[in-house]
């Protein structure tokens, strides 16, 4: 829990500063809409209103991040009194107005306490406060004593000519890392056809996508479009939906919502790609298959089944259902299925994707994304021992934490600690900057001008949206004033002024309008790529000679015990989530856990062991050991132990620092010799019990909805022959006397379609943005007191070939029409709205908790504390929201905040709210619109239609609570069991789900 106000070392923030931030951006923000203007530090009322604020209400700025998850993300900041409150999808950009959770917990990032506030001088060992002038100094003469090492994440657009140029000035090297790169990918599509770039995946025309180990839904390429573009080829409405088969000795996230699961050996996913691609070539036949036939002959079904533990059968029936498929995709594994043979995966995939025809239409090079030059880990390695021999006088480093997310093995963090002088630029005293001489904080990319290039010739614009909530400046400009201190000329005296130079050409003669037009739009603006131009951009390159004749060897079966699959989650991706508490709050989407880590392995290798979840549990391998709690699991194969990245923290922040452990310290740095890509997957560990036990949140109580039909899930084709019987009759309005009130025109209601819902959780975070939830901390969840409104059941169903499906089901107040907590709330604090919403009146609530007992749903939440954010986390609060306070009942309202900005809008217009108007938070996050709100009265608004479709249900209906929520059934192609619910079985139970080897 954040309950603490402590800072680092020197690092206080005084109420000065508040009142500076508050005062002084409100006065900046208020002016223009793009761009918060220099006014020092004087404060400003508002005797004279700029003409663009309306006191109460939102001014929205359009920027760019690119920082805040795998993809760069358009998103819509809305800022009151000059503070950003909330972050919203640009639905111009390729995230379509969608975020991710992770991205939605950027404004923590933003306001966090552990931020460093000012410059910082290590003396002593301590950290000192410094000034910007002393600071700059000091960096530069580090920098000018000899040879400089700046090392950045990757960088696009402007931002990578710059960091080149002052490179080229200072006579430094500059050097673009970031832990999860794709090196293998590059590698391997330069093998393949010549280009070592990042295609598009085209899921939305896909009708079968076969994902070797890539969990695209929650961490791979770019989560937020791939999950947004994967749910429309999903959609089953008057079409059969897209096919997903997963292959991987885990269940990600995205293995969980796939049709059907391929346990294959960690490590032998290139044979069976290959095999399978036999199996294609074999029935299409044609130019590609004689192509490919010699380096495919060795791989029968029969001899890769062995070695992969996937039945050869199995292999031949993807295989028909790919040969025959209209518009199949296969897509390469992410770091989970890195190993030393990572480039060998990747080329083998590309060759499937060959064989299969979907070079052109599903795969594509003629629109691929622009992640920017990024050194590999072998590069980073080669590096270390460069900073070892003392090539490198000085380090500055800027936004990359190399001493968190490399394994200790690569030596660059200790490297790193000897270096001469290391300068960070770092916002946060991480654990590379807590390695520095130095500390000159930059801005947030919230507080920053900059660009994005997504694809090539195709940008972002990246603005300001408030004044820096602390004493930092922008990293570009912080380098500028170095190699100004050191006498060098950029030619520009700020990086704003570099930014629009290189925008000039672009925005015509009237320049300045045009730029003030490109950012308060905030759509997408072309001018040609900055980098170097690829050769002409072919939709579909052909295969090389080298991939057609890739020397693959064909694995040996082993026996060789368990191995170590590391795989990021969708809320700490590389650790960079790690200090946010709606982060660590947030379930993980497969284990339900909260502010730990685990150790994932399967009931038949935990059962003789006698570890059940909960049990401490060590895992040693060749290079080191780690213990956690044991989560026993059936989605990992028993020969496989999975382990989550991003916590284990030693600096970084109260939140993140001393939260689980650190996997990586398992890893002994051996790099695939292609790429040079970090070998993730693939160590041989072993494990054993240790005895005890380790208080580990899981915020699900049952895996199975024991037959009460909360998590529905139905045959593809029982769904079709439903939806071609159903007849939606939309005059008719299924509305009881006490749903609302009869002379309301409104009676709000949503639908949640739980065949697009992946489980991702984006809506989660974003109600805790919007609703001011607070985070209560471990020891509160592993009590049950957590606060969220929404939470992402996830339930298994038991299939007829002894496997498992599972169903994610979001749930919140179903606003029921004649709701249970109603009538027992003594003192009236719960009632029912004319509207049919379930009211809630905070401060008639006298805490009796009767009504959270007679809710069959759960969703009522009670505050057993007064949770309290520090300076500054409290700037991120919605202001039109109530803050709770102990003793109160607390539960969502459909953001009944949101609906009443828009009565009145609508009101002051002059006509009834439409549809559409109304978007709650959820809603407007979810990378997958797999939630529509609206006006249940309206017969023909869309919430209306949805829940009138052959797929609507009510949860817990027969308690006649007459739920204003609609559930849209699960699809699934594999056979569920009627009525299953795997008695028994569940995660520590013994049976092997979905294994046949
Ligand atoms: S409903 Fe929530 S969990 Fe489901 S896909 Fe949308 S944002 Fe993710």
């Amino acid at each position: 829990m954040n309950n603490g106000d402590t800072k680092p070392n020197g690092m206080e923030t005084s109420r000065r500063d508040f009142l500076k931030v508050l005062g002084v951006a409100g006065a900046g923000a208020a002016t223009v809409s793009c761009g918060p203007p220099d006014v020092g530090d004087r404060l400003i009322p508002y005797l004279v209103p700029p003409e663009d604020i309306v006191p109460g209400t939102n001014v929205t700025y359009s920027t760019v991040l690119s920082e805040a998850g795998p993809e760069p993300l358009g998103v819509h900041a809305a800022i009151r009194d000059g503070r950003v409150i909330k972050l919203e999808g640009n639905p111009e950009f390729p995230n379509r107005g969608a975020l991710s959770a992770l991205a939605q917990s950027t404004l923590q990032d933003l306001y966090d306490p552990d931020r460093v506030p000012g410059p910082r001088e290590k003396v002593g060992g301590e950290w000192t406060e410094a000034t910007w002038e002393a600071a700059v100094e000091a960096a530069a003469a580090a920098v000018g004593s000899g040879l400089t090492l700046l090392l950045t994440p990757p960088a696009t657009g402007t931002a990578a000519a710059y960091y080149a140029q002052w490179a080229a000035t200072m006579g430094a090297e500059w050097v673009a890392w970031e832990p999860l790169g794709h090196e293998a990918m590059r590698a391997a599509n330069e093998i393949a056809f010549g280009r070592a770039d990042i295609p598009t995946y085209d899921l939305a025309a896909a009708d079968h996508v076969v994902s070797f180990g890539a969990d695209f839904l929650a961490t791979w390429l770019a989560p937020v479009e791939l999950a947004g573009r994967y749910a429309e080829a999903r959609g089953v409405e008057g079409r059969e939906p897209a096919r997903l088969t997963f292959v991987g000795p885990r269940l990600s996230l995205t293995g969980t919502n796939a049709d059907v699961w391929l346990p294959a050996r960690s490590g032998s996913e290139a044979s069976l790609a290959l095999a399978v691609a036999r199996e294609v070539a074999e029935r299409r036949g044609g130019g590609p298959a004689a192509r490919v036939q010699d380096v495919l002959a060795p791989f029968t079904a029969e001899a890769v089944a062995e070695a992969s533990g996937v039945p050869a059968a199995r292999i031949r029936a993807l295989g028909e259902e790919l040969a025959s498929a209209r518009s199949p995709v296969a897509l390469p594994p992410d770091i989970s299925g890195q190993g030393v043979y990572a480039t060998e995966v990747h080329v083998a995939v590309a060759i499937l994707n060959y064989v299969s025809g979907a070079l052109g239409t599903t795969v594509r090079f003629d629109d691929t994304a622009v992640r920017g030059v990024a050194a590999s880990y072998a590069d980073m390695r080669a590096l270390a021992t460069r900073l070892r021999a003392g090539e490198f006088r000085t380090v500055v480093t800027a936004g990359a934490n190399p001493a968190y997310a490399l394994p200790a093995a690569s030596g660059f963090g200790a490297a790193l600690a000897d270096v001469a002088n290391h300068i960070s630029l770092s916002s946060h005293l991480d654990e590379t900057a807590a390695t520095a001489d130095w500390l000159l904080p930059s801005s947030h990319e919230l507080e920053s001008w900059g660009d994005v290039e997504l694809r090539p010739g195709t940008y972002g614009l990246r603005q300001p949206v408030m004044r820096p909530v602390f004493d930092v400046r922008q990293r570009e400009d912080i380098l500028l004033a170095i190699a100004m201190a050191v006498g060098r000329d950029m030619g520009v005296e700020n990086y704003g002024e570099y930014l629009q130079a290189e925008w000039r050409d672009a925005g015509g003669a009237d320049f300045e309008a045009w730029w003030h037009a490109a950012l308060s739009d905030g759509a997408v603006v072309t001018r040609a790529p900055g980098g170097p131009v690829a050769a002409a951009a072919e939709t579909a390159p052909p295969l090389s000679a080298a991939a057609a004749n890739y020397p693959f060897t064909l694995p040996e079966p082993s026996d060789d015990g368990a191995v170590l699959v590391l795989y990021p989650t969708a809320q700490f991706y590389d650790g960079r989530g790690a200090n946010r508490s709606w982060m660590q709050e947030l379930p993980d989407a497969v284990t339900k856990a909260v502010w730990s880590s685990w150790i994932e392995i399967h009931p038949s290798t935990a059962e003789p062991l006698g570890i059940e979840t909960g049990d401490i549990v060590e895992v040693a391998t060749a290079a080191g050991t780690v213990r956690a709690p044991a989560y026993v699991y059936r989605g990992i194969r028993p020969d496989a132990i999975g382990i989550p990245l991003g916590q284990g923290h030693t600096e970084y922040g109260r939140t993140a620092t001393g939260v689980g452990m650190n996997p990586l310290e398992l890893l002994d740095g051996t790099a695939d010799p292609r790429s040079g890509a970090l070998a993730y997957a693939g160590a041989s560990v072993e494990l054993t019990a240790v005895g005890g036990r380790e208080k580990m949140p899981i915020m699900q109580g049952s895996d199975f909805d024991l037959d009460r039909e909360i998590g529905e899930m139905l045959r593809v084709d029982t769904a079709l022959a439903m939806a071609q019987a159903h007849h939606v009759d939309l005059a008719e309005l299924v509305e009881a006397a006490w749903d609302s009130d009869p002379s309301s025109p409104y009676r709000w209601g949503m639908s949640i379609d739980l065949n697009a819902c992946n489980g991702c959780g984006a809506c989660v975070t974003a109600c805790y943005a919007e609703n001011n939830i607070p985070a209560v901390g471990k020891d509160l969840c592993d009590q049950g007191r957590e606060m969220s409104w929404m939470q992402i059941m996830r339930y298994y169903e038991e299939t007829e070939d002894d496997g498992f499906q599972t169903v994610h089901v979001p749930v919140l107040c179903q606003q029921c029409g004649d709701a249970p907590c109603e009538p027992v709330c003594p003192v009236y604090a719960t009632y029912h709205s004319p509207e049919g919403l379930n009211a809630q009146v905070y401060n008639r609530c006298v805490g009796t908790r009767y009504c959270a007992n007679n809710c069959p749903y759960k969703v009522r939440r009670f505050n057993w504390y007064t949770y309290e954010d520090p300076y500054p986390l409290n700037l991120q609060l919605n202001p039109d929201v109530t803050v709770r306070q102990k003793g109160v009942m607390e539960k969502c309202t459909f953001c009944v905040q949101r609906i009443n900005r828009a009565k009145l809008d609508a009101k002051a217009a002059g006509r009834p709210v439409e549809d559409g108007e109304i978007v709650t938070a959820c809603m407007q996050t979810c990378p997958t619109q797999a939630i529509r709100f609206g006006n249940l009265k309206d017969p023909g608004s869309a919430v209306s239609r949805a829940a009138k479709g052959s797929r609507g249900y009510g949860l817990l209906a027969e308690l006649n609570t007459r739920p204003a929520v609609t559930y849209l059934k699960a699809v699934t192609y594999a056979s569920v069991v009627e009525g299953g619910h795997g008695g028994g079985h569940g995660a520590g139970g013994a049976d092997h789900g979905g294994e046949e080897h």
